[in-house]
Order: C-alpha cells, then sequence, then structure tokens
C-alpha cells in the first residue's frame, strides 16, 4: 500500500516525499477508515484525498463550496492525467449530463461538486449505482454557524453517512480553532475519524507590523523595494478606500484592481479571473475578497487597515505563500487604528453579547500589534500552539524593539485625560501636553490646567504612541457618545495611583528604518523579483503564460513557482533529468518536457 501511495506521488503529481502527515492521513483512508484533517493553508491538503481516489477503486467524490474554483481543480488534475470532472451550477444540462454518464460508467477519478447539487436526491440515486472511492468534505468549517463561510447545506452532508456507512469520509479544514473543530466532528458525525492536527504555523511568511504614519506612502515603499512584480492581496476596510488604493497604486504603474462588495458581479468575477490567471496583479480588496482563493504564488498580503481578529488576521495572510516560498504579511497601525475599529463595534446594531465578545477579539489583535514578542509565536498562542520563538522571519525577532519605562508618561496622559472631563480626542489632549495655545485650548480655559504643557519632553508622535498603548493596553477607551472622546477605564486606577508600571514600546522612526530584506532565513529561496530577474528565468515564465493561454488555464497550473525556480537553477538537460525536479510528474514531463528544455537550451 505504501508503495503503491508513494509510486502515485511521484508518477502522477511528480513529488518524492509524503509532507507532514500526508502519508498517515492516506493510509488511513486508502484502508477505508474516516478522517479529520486540520492543516494550515499551503499544507497540502488535496494530496490526502486525491491519492486515495486513485489508490481505491470507485471514484472520489470531493464536496466544495467554491464553485469558481473548481474548473482549476480540474484543469489541475487532468493537466497531471487524472481523470477529473465537476458538477455544479455553472454547467449547461447537456455537460451536466455528460458527466453524470461518465460517472456511471465509472470513467472518473475524482468528481467535484456543490453541496446542493450532491444533496439533491436524484445525484444520490445516481451515486447508489456507482461505484464509490471515498467521499471528501473540503471547507468542513462551512458547518459552523458562527463562521463567516456558514453554508446550511453543510449540515446536511451527514446523509453520506447514513446512505453509504461503508464509504470512507475525509473532512478537511485550514480553519484552527477548537469550538469550530467540535463543530465539525458533532455536525457531520465524524466521532469515530481519527483527527490529523498539523501545526498551524505558517514558517515561510513573514510578519511585519509598521507604525502607520502615511499609509499608501508606506505600502508603495513596501511594493518597490520589496515586491515589484509580484502578485499580492491589499485589504483595506472600507470599499472607498478599495477605489482609492486601487486607483493611487494604479497612477503609480502597478497592475492594481479593486474587489469589494459594491462592485457588480461581473466587474468582481472579471478582476479576480484576472488576479488568478495573470502574473503580478495586486487586488485592493475589502475581506469579501479570499475564501477560496487557490493562487500559490501570492507573494504579499499587506493590511492597510486593521482586521477585525486575529482569526481574520491569520486567514487573511494566510493567503499569502501557499507554494511554500518566502512570502510577507505587512500590515500598518496606528492610533487612528485603535480609535476607529473600537468605535465603530460599540456603534454597530449587534446585540450586547456580541459585541462584547468582538470586543475581546479586537484587544487580542490590539496585543498582538503593540507585542513586542515573536509575532509566530504569538500567533500561535492564539490558537493553542506553543512555538520556540525566536523564528528569525518576523519583525521582532529581525529587528528587536526597544521598551521603556513610560510610567510617568502613563500618568501625565491619563490624568490629562481626567483633569480635561473625559470627552476630548487625543489630538487635543496632545495640545494640553504640549502646551500649545490653540482655539479649542482656549476655548475650554484648559491652558489653566495642571497638565497643561507637562509633556514637552515628548514629541507630537511620541505622545500618539503613548496614547495608542494605552487603548491598545485598555487603560483608555474610547466615548462613542462623546463622538471619540476618551475616559478611563478601571484598568487606569493603579496606574495613577503609582501602584503599577508601564512599559512601553519604542516605535521605529519609519523614514530612518532600515529595510530587513536582506535577512531571509535561507528555508526557501526566494523567487526573483524587481532587478533579479534574469534571462532564463523571464523565458521560462513566458515560455509557461503562453502554455497557460493557450489552454485557457492560470499559468501555475501548468507549473508552480517553485517548479520553475528549480528548473532555472538545476539546469536539466534532459527529460530524465527534468523528471527529477518536484512538480514534474510522468503527464507533464509528456506534455511540456520538449517546450521547457528547448527553453533552457536557448537560455543558458
Ligand atoms: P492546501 O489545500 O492545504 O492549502 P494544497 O493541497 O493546495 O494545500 O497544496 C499546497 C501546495 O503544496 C501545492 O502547490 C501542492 O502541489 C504542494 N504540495 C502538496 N504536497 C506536496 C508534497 N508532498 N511535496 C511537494 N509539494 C507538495
Ligand atoms: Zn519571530
Amino acid at each position: 500500500m505504501t508503495s503503491c501511495a508513494q509510486k502515485i506521488l511521484h508518477d502522477v503529481f511528480g513529488y518524492a516525499r509524503f509532507r507532514g502527515e500526508q502519508q498517515a492521513i492516506v493510509e488511513q483512508i486508502a484502508d477505508g477508515g474516516d478522517a479529520l484533517v486540520l492543516m494550515p493553508t499551503g499544507g497540502g491538503k488535496s494530496l490526502c484525498y486525491q491519492i486515495p481516489a486513485l489508490l481505491r477503486p470507485g471514484v472520489g467524490i470531493v464536496v466544495s463550496p467554491l464553485i469558481a474554483l473548481m474548473q482549476d481543480q480540474v484543469d489541475a488534475l487532468r493537466q497531471l492525467g487524472v481523470k477529473a470532472a465537476y458538477l455544479n451550477s455553472s454547467l449547461s444540462a447537456d455537460d451536466a449530463r455528460e458527466v453524470q454518464s461518465r460517472l456511471l460508467r465509472g470513467e472518473l477519478d475524482l468528481l467535484y461538486v456543490a453541496p446542493e447539487r450532491l444533496l439533491n436526491a436524484g445525484f444520490l440515486a445516481l451515486l447508489e449505482r456507482s461505484s464509490l472511492a471515498l467521499f471528501a468534505i473540503d471547507e468542513a468549517h462551512c458547518v459552523s454557524q458562527w463562521g463567516h463561510d456558514f453554508r446550511p447545506e453543510y449540515r446536511e452532508l451527514t446523509i453520506l453517512h447514513e446512505r453509504f456507512p461503508a464509504v470512507p469520509r475525509i473532512a478537511l479544514t485550514a480553519t484552527a480553532d477548537a469550538p469550530t473543530r467540535r463543530e465539525i466532528i458533532e455536525r457531520l458525525s465524524l466521532e469515530s475519524a481519527r483527527a490529523f492536527v498539523s501545526s498551524f504555523d505558517r514558517p515561510n511568511i513573514r510578519y511585519r507590523v509598521t507604525n502607520k504614519v502615511s499609509a499608501l506612502n508606506q505600502l508603495q515603499d513596501f511594493i518597490d523595494k520589496e515586491h515589484a512584480n509580484d502578485a499580492g492581496i491589499v485589504y483595506c476596510l472600507s470599499r472607498r478606500r478599495v477605489d482609492e488604493t486601487a486607483a493611487r497604486l494604479k497612477e503609480f504603474g502597478w497592475d492594481a484592481l479593486p474587489y469589494h462588495a459594491g462592485l457588480d458581479a461581473a466587474t468582481r468575477a472579471a478582476n479576480q479571473s484576472r488576479f488568478l490567471r495573470e502574473e503580478g496583479v495586486i487586488m485592493v480588496a475589502t475581506v469579501a475578497f479570499g475564501m477560496g482563493i487557490d493562487k500559490p504564488n501570492v507573494r504579499f498580503v499587506a493590511h492597510l487597515d486593521l482586521p477585525k481578529s486575529m482569526e481574520g488576521y491569520y486567514q487573511e495572510t494566510g493567503r499569502a505563500g501557499r507554494d511554500g516560498l518566502p512570502a510577507d504579511a505587512w500590515m500598518a497601525y496606528g492610533l487612528g487604528d485603535v480609535v476607529s475599529m473600537r468605535q465603530m463595534l460599540m456603534s454597530g446594531e449587534a446585540p450586547e453579547e456580541r459585541k462584547r465578545v468582538e470586543l475581546q477579539k479586537l484587544d487580542a489583535l490590539l496585543g498582538f500589534c503593540e507585542s513586542t514578542a515573536c509575532r509566530h509565536q504569538t500567533i500561535l498562542r492564539y490558537f493553542g500552539e506553543e512555538h520556540p520563538g525566536n523564528c528569525g522571519q518576523c519583525d521582532n525577532c529581525l529587528e528587536p524593539v526597544d521598551t521603556w519605562d513610560a510610567t510617568q508618561a502613563a500618568q501625565m496622559a491619563l490624568s490629562c485625560v481626567y483633569r480635561t472631563g473625559q470627552r476630548f480626542g487625543v489630538g487635543h489632549l496632545i495640545d494640553v501636553l504640549l502646551g500649545k495655545v490653540t482655539v479649542k485650548i482656549e476655548q475650554f480655559n484648559h491652558q489653566q490646567l495642571s497638565t497643561f504643557g507637562i509633556g514637552r519632553e515628548l514629541t507630537q508622535q511620541q505622545w500618539s504612541s503613548v496614547f495608542r498603548q494605552l487603548i491598545a493596553g485598555g487603560y483608555l477607551e474610547a466615548d462613542i457618545e462623546a463622538y471619540g472622546g476618551l475616559r478611563l477605564t478601571e484598568a487606569a486606577r493603579p496606574v495613577l495611583r503609582s501602584e503599577q508600571a508601564i512599559s512601553l514600546r519604542r516605535d521605529a522612526e519609519p523614514a530612518k528604518r532600515k529595510s530587513v530584506r536582506t535577512e531571509r532565513a535561507g528555508k526557501s529561496r526566494e523567487p526573483f523579483s524587481g532587478a533579479d530577474e534574469d534571462r532564463l528565468w523571464l523565458a521560462l515564465k513566458a515560455c509557461r503564460m503562453a502554455l497557460a493561454r493557450e489552454q485557457g488555464v492560470p499559468p501555475y497550473v501548468i507549473f508552480h513557482d517553485s517548479t520553475l525556480l528549480e528548473m532555472h537553477d538545476r539546469r536539466p538537460a534532459s527529460l530524465a533529468e527534468l523528471s527529477r525536479i518536484s512538480g514534474v510528474g510522468q503527464g507533464k514531463l509528456a506534455r511540456y518536457g520538449d517546450d521547457f528544455l528547448k527553453v533552457i537550451e536557448e537560455n543558458f
């Protein structure tokens, strides 16, 4: 069995070794058992059901909510020589009939189906007349009513177990939290399934949180210096900001497209398709963009606004670097974000209890932003997993942050809030501390206060950092009734009484901050970008693009970047040498081997 699985891995997929728990999972399903697979994005979930489907007699049925992606997945499998098809509402009646008769004739290895199609009585009857290898339930967290991706049909999938008790089932998800996990087991009756839980670490993603000064300029600088030719996603909070940012990036010469719920469906689909099918497109989007974005070579995810929670942050940044090559998660974060996010949550229509939960989630995220500890460690801890820290792949590890004893500054800031009556915003409070005589100061006679001008030792920027951290740390809160005026919380009391010391991070000056670009950990090599691009690399990419265009598939369906990079570095001179490159299986070797060998020879 093991050797058969190994042979398929090598011959069909072109990979030398199983990753992580893949082999154990494949064996569990191939032997007829059930499995629950929790693996991060990019971990390699698909092979876990694709290989058993090829090992066992009959067809593997894959339930997926991602209709838009079925075609790409099926295209990718066909490239490998696997007999795959899909059934969903995008097919014409004739095409659907054709797929169904292939199913009945036993001509398929894998069939992707939308959940509503699967639950259809006629289709279930069809399945009863077919030979079935397995059921794979992809994106299994869609059963969870609490998640963003809830699909009611997913809750009815227990019918598979009832009607086909002998067919093994495998449920897969990249959602890490324990409540969702429990819900999947319960809702899909997977109590007796073996659970395979991988580490949720994404070691190839380098996390960075920068102090927001002028977000758009900082973003441009980041893309320019580090990702000039790469595909990436920029997340913004509002539709307006998406439009503005996309327009600005375009103005500066990048191929940037907007994506949000305010655009009509056709524009959204067209933009998404360009992002998937072309190289180097930057998608500027609200969180509406994301679920099932399977593009493996997204090289960066940038946040111009705060995400709502750690779950959101992990999921959104997780779309970078699925191919395992180095990728960046970059966020610009500042005082304004803290204030406005809290206000937005507090003023929403949601019931009180829900608001409380959301505020807690936001607090966890703010804690992450302000933390001076390893980012990988902080993220994993949130999901209940240990990590030794010192990853060498995050801003805090690469450039350890200074902290300073801010007890006295915090006391000044808090008492300034108190003395001004707990109803003014940060701008005014800083004016008071710096002793500026403004119209507003005169209007409220604030130059009479004992806190007027006591903070001249710090700059405007530094005070803004103090206030941001005091709000993020829960010592101050924004009062929505008073238009964002700040007031003290219970936590401020011990600080004001000198019973508690406060240590804050010292924000780097953005302009002077040196680039951390060169400090990549040597795990996998950095894809070419900018001036590094050389002739052979460009020629390999051009060859891939031409083949992809010819067939109407995304370039990564032909070969992944990692495979192209290996070709570039090893310069195989024969089909035998080419076949040893990871990602070159027999199907692709036969189809494209000669084309790529020729490119290598000509550009040597
Ligand atoms: P997931 O669905 O978990 O996000 P995928 O199944 O799309 O991940 O796999 C992520 C990437 O890793 C794909 O490019 C896939 O071809 C590659 N991959 C998966 N398993 C292996 C392996 N054993 N060896 C090399 N590459 C692999
Ligand atoms: Zn780190």
